[in-house]
């Protein structure tokens, strides 16, 4: 572990769920990094070990599509990971360069996407809150995941560090149904969302609540019973009151997508049922990445 006087600040990045990232520069090798605070104020004992641990497990984590882990610094009673830097989040990017999401760019990303989740998945580790902001692109059409494992040191909030009410609009019915086993098949209804809201340029279900999320959920791909998903009356928060919509048609633009197998991998991603959801590594052996070209340029939108 080193130390903090090895960084020097330059600015603010942004603010995620767990603190501020800083742009910054590691004096000894010149190198530009993220840095990324977590402060532990509730801990009165300083920075846990486990969550020392736990966090520095990730450093191991090594894939072309996963943000880098260099190294993880104690200091003032925060934690700071020190990590690989790219240039924006796909938030930013979908927010202010709509025009970049060509049928192309949407298949490579979401082939990169689904490899690194699978590496993830294959070493034990889930992300459990993957959403637009914690995946980060650069201009040579590379995207990265962040964030990685986090969510299972630090919980996730109901608030962010900015007070913001952390987004619902990625999160799998059986995490809305209250769910205490988290499986791997959380973070692919994450990336089903993600995939749709790059087709659609806007949130694939928009919920403003958790009740008001999983109703969008259930007027799109009909209130689950059990046939369609078993054991589902049995979760903690099932009500048997809950309105019983029918299946709809999914949007248009997803339907009449050009290329003829994204609907049927769409489809399988989409599934209420955990258990019958299709894993990462199936998905990215899908005949949809069968012609994938590589993009090697995105023209990014400037700062601001
Ligand atoms: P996070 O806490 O990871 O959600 O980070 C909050 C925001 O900071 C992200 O949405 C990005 O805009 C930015 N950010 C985080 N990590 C990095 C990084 N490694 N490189 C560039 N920007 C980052």
């Amino acid at each position: 572990m080193c130390s903090l006087n090895h960084f020097r600040r330059i600015e603010k990045i942004g603010e995620g769920t767990y603190g501020v990232v800083f742009k910054a520069v590691n004096t000894d090798s010149g190198k530009m990094v993220a840095l990324k605070r977590i402060r532990l104020e509730n801990e009165s004992e300083g920075v846990p070990s486990t969550a020392i641990r736990e966090v520095s497990l990730l450093k191991d984590l090594k894939h072309p599509s996963v943000i880098e882990l260099y190294d993880v610094v104690i200091a003032d009673s925060s934690l700071y990971m020190v990590f690989e830097l790219l240039s924006m989040d796909l938030k930013k990017l979908l927010d202010k360069a709509k025009e970049v999401f060509t049928p192309q760019l949407i298949k490579s990303y979401m082939f990169q996407i689904f490899d690194a989740i699978s590496f993830c998945h294959l070493n034990r580790i889930l992300h459990r809150d993957l959403k637009p902001q914690n995946l980060l692109v650069d201009e040579y059409g590379h995207i990265k995941l962040a964030d990685f494992g986090l969510a299972r040191t630090f919980n996730i909030p109901m608030r962010a560090y900015t007070h913001e009410v952390v987004t619902l609009w990625y999160r799998a019915p059986e995490i809305l149904l209250g769910t205490k086993l988290y499986a791997t098949s959380v973070d692919l209804w994450s990336l089903g969302c993600i995939f749709a809201e790059m087709i659609l340029r806007k949130p694939l279900f928009a919920g403003d609540s958790e009740i008001d999320q999983l109703y969008k959920i259930f007027q799109m791909m009909g209130t689950p019973n059990e046939q369609i998903w078993p054991g589902v009356s049995q979760m903690p928060d099932f009500g048997l009151k809950f309105p019983s919509w029918k299946p709809q048609q999914l949007p248009s633009l997803i339907v009449k997508y050009k290329d003829k197998d994204f609907l049927d991998l769409f489809r399988h991603i989409m599934v209420l049922d955990p258990g019958r959801r299709i894993s990462a590594k199936n998905a990215t052996q899908h005949s949809f990445f069968r012609n994938i070209e590589p993009v090697t340029y995105v023209s990014l939108p400037l700062d601001g």
